[in-house]
C-alpha cells in the first residue's frame, strides 16, 4: 500500500470520521481548515479580504447517507450565505451534490439545491457546484442544467482528466467554470492517467475557456500552470476581470498574497466545519509533503 492509499484509507473510515467530529481542529488541520463555526469562518474570510482575496466557502461534509443529514448541510450552508450577506463578505459558496443527498434522492437533492441557490440569488452571490467522481458526473451536470433555467447564480467545474472534459468545456461554455485536474482516482477507460496527459489537457482547457468561454476559475497550486495561463493572457490580451486564480486554504500562502498584489483576481477555497478529518486526510494524501504540517503541530507544542 503506497502512502497515497493509506491516507485515502483513513480518509474513508467512517469511525474516524466520526470520532474526529468530537474534537476540534487537531493535526494540523487548522492550516488548512479555516475554522469548525460560522463565526471563526468569517474571521477567517475577513482577514483574506483585507488582502483583495476573495473567498469559496465549502462546508465540509462526508457520508450522507441519511435526508436529516442532508437537511443539516443545507441549513448550515443557509446561514453561511445569510453571514456573507450581512457581513458584506467578499465570498460566495462551493458545494458537493452529495452532501445535499445526490446519493439519497435526485429529486430531494434537487430541492435542497433550490432552497440554497434561491437565498444566494437574492442576494446576488454565486454558487459553484463542485465536481465529484466519475459515477456523479452525470447526475451533477444535470442538475446544474435543470437549476439553470430558473437561475444564472451557478456554476461547475471541468476535470481534466477526464476524455470527456473536452465536449464539456464546450458544451458549459456559457457557465462560468472552475478548471482543474482532478482530485479522484478513476479508471482508465474515463480518464487520462499520466500527469502530463493531465496537464497537458488541463492547459487546452484552460485556454480554451479563456477564449470562448464566460468567466474562467484556474484552480491549482501548479507555478507552471499559473506562469503559462499569465504569459497567454497577456500575449492574447484577455482583460483580469474575465479570470481568476484559485488555490487551497493554507496552501502556498505566499503564492496567493503575490498573485493578489501583482493585480491578479484571487480566490481562496475556504473549508470549514466540524468534519474536516476526511478532507485533511485527502490533503495529505494529494501531497505526502504536508505531512511535515502533522509533525509541525504535534512536536511544537
Ligand atoms: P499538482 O499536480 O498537485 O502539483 C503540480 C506541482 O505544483 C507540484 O509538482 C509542485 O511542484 C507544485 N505544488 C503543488 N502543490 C504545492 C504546494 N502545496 N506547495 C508547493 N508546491 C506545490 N478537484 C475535483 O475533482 N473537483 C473539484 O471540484 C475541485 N475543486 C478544487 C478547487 C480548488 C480551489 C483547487 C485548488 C483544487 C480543486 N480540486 C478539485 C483539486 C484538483 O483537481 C487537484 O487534485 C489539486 O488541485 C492538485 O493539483 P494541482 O493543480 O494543484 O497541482
Amino acid at each position: 500500500m503506497t502512502l497515497k492509499d493509506f491516507f485515502i484509507y483513513l480518509s474513508e473510515n467512517r469511525f474516524l470520521n466520526s470520532a474526529a467530529q468530537k474534537y476540534g481542529l487537531r493535526l494540523g488541520a487548522q492550516s488548512v481548515v479555516a475554522g469548525v463555526s460560522i463565526a471563526e469562518t468569517v474571521e477567517s474570510i475577513k482577514e483574506l479580504n483585507k488582502h483583495k482575496i476573495s473567498c469559496t466557502v465549502d462546508n465540509l461534509g462526508e457520508f450522507v447517507y441519511e435526508k436529516s443529514e442532508a437537511i443539516e448541510a443545507k441549513n448550515k450552508i443557509l446561514e453561511v450565505i445569510q453571514a456573507i450577506h450581512d457581513e458584506k463578505l467578499d465570498a460566495h459558496i462551493s458545494l458537493k451534490p452529495s452532501q445535499l443527498g445526490l446519493d439519497i434522492d435526485y429529486d430531494f437533492c434537487k430541492e435542497n439545491l433550490r432552497d440554497i441557490v434561491s437565498l444566494a440569488n437574492q442576494y446576488n452571490i454565486f454558487v459553484n457546484f463542485d465536481m465529484e467522481d466519475y459515477g456523479r458526473l452525470d447526475k451533477s451536470f444535470e442538475l446544474l442544467n435543470e437549476l439553470n433555467k430558473e437561475y444564472d447564480n451557478i456554476g461547475t467545474v471541468i476535470q481534466a482528466y477526464f476524455f470527456e472534459s473536452e465536449e464539456n468545456i464546450e458544451r458549459y461554455k456559457d457557465f462560468r467554470l472552475r478548471i482543474v485536474k482532478g482530485a479522484y482516482k478513476e479508471p482508465e477507460d474515463v480518464a487520462y492517467q499520466s500527469k502530463s496527459d493531465i496537464d497537458k489537457n488541463f492547459i487546452k482547457l484552460i485556454e480554451y475557456h479563456l477564449l470562448n468561454g464566460k468567466f474562467t476559475s484556474i484552480a491549482t497550486h501548479d507555478h507552471n500552470v499559473i506562469n503559462h495561463v499569465k504569459d497567454f493572457v497577456k500575449r492574447n490580451n484577455i482583460p483580469n476581470d474575465k479570470f481568476e486564480f484559485q488555490m487551497l486554504y493554507g496552501f502556498r500562502k505566499d503564492m496567493q498574497y503575490d498573485l493578489a498584489k501583482e493585480g491578479y483576481n484571487f480566490c481562496t477555497y475556504l473549508p470549514f466545519g466540524k468534519d474536516w478529518y476526511g478532507y485533511f486526510m485527502r490533503r495529505l494524501a494529494e501531497r505526502p509533503q504536508n505531512l511535515s504540517l502533522v509533525t509541525k503541530q504535534v512536536f511544537n507544542k
